[in-house]
């Protein structure tokens, strides 16, 4: 059996596992931020347990595509540089920018997220170093480029801005919860988490890849049914919570 197919196969089978997770977590609430719990065992502080979760992230792709005998030309520098950015940003900046001093998460959570991440840039920056085919010749030219660029920078776009509009909720060392208003809050109450999956489809529809694609299905997996157990608490904690706000996806969920 050959190596590109020993991947597939282990790329359906993480697939697989993202959709058992997403069932998981309908059951079970993620336990960290606001649905932190005290019965998940030592705890890390919430700054120092992003940091550690996220840097796989900017270690493994790199390190992958640059062990990898294939040659990166245009289109995947392109592809790695943007989830680059996206992970320079939330491993070098987001947690220098949350007000959650003296918040802690569970190491178990910070352990599971590290794997996460490992297998995701790993996978990633296998397909990219090692396995992939070359792109088209038309890449550049292609609807799908240019639409799931335009998919990942909108989404770049709501979830950066939505973030900021929650961090920016808290003053001084307040580390309680207000209604979020504005921007996408106008409508849903998890645009961050939204913006953050239309970004990965959208890189999923430039890369045309399954490895990329098991990356969005993880995202959907996490951050959908932490959408729902945001709007769920939200509606709980504040009676005054607007009624026509949905969860995550516009008028629909
Ligand atoms: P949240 O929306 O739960 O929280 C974001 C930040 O804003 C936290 O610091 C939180 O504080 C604070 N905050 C949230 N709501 C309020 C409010 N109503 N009032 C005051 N402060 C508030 O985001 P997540 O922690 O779930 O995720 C953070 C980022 O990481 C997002 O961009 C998300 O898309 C991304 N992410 C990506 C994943 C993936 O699979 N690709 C997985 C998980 C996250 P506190 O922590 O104290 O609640």
């Amino acid at each position: 059996m050959s190596a590109h197919t020993l991947f597939n196969g282990f790329l359906w089978a993480w697939i697989g596992i993202a959709v058992t997770t997403f069932i998981i977590l309908r059951f079970v609430t993620a336990p960290y931020g606001r649905h932190t719990r005290g019965n998940w065992g030592p705890t890390i502080s919430n700054r120092w347990g992003w940091i550690i979760m996220e840097s796989p992230t900017l270690v493994m792709m790199p390190l992958l595509i640059g062990l990898g005998p294939v040659v990166l030309d245009g289109p995947a520098l392109f592809l790695a540089s943007a989830y680059l950015l996206h992970y320079i940003h939330r491993v070098l900046i987001f947690p220098f920018r949350i007000r959650t001093q003296g918040k802690r998460m569970p190491v178990v959570v910070m352990g599971s997220a590290v794997f996460f991440n490992l297998i995701n840039a790993g996978s990633l920056g296998y397909w990219l170093g090692w396995d992939r085919a070359p792109f088209a010749p038309d890449f550049w030219s292609q609807w799908s480029t240019w639409a799931g660029l335009g998919l990942f920078l909108g989404g770049a776009i709501l979830n950066i801005h939505s973030d900021y509009l929650l961090i920016g909720l808290r003053k001084g060392s307040d580390k309680g919860y207000q209604i979020p208003k504005g921007g996408g809050f106008s409508l849903i109450s998890c645009p961050n988490h939204l913006g953050e999956m239309i970004e990965w489809c959208g890189f999923a529809l430039m890369a045309g890849s399954l490895a990329p694609l098991a990356f969005a299905v993880w995202t959907i997996a996490n951050l959908l049914p932490r959408a729902l157990d945001h709007h769920q608490w939200y509606k709980k904690q504040f009676a005054q919570y607007p009624t026509d706000r949905r969860a995550v996806i516009p008028f629909i969920l």
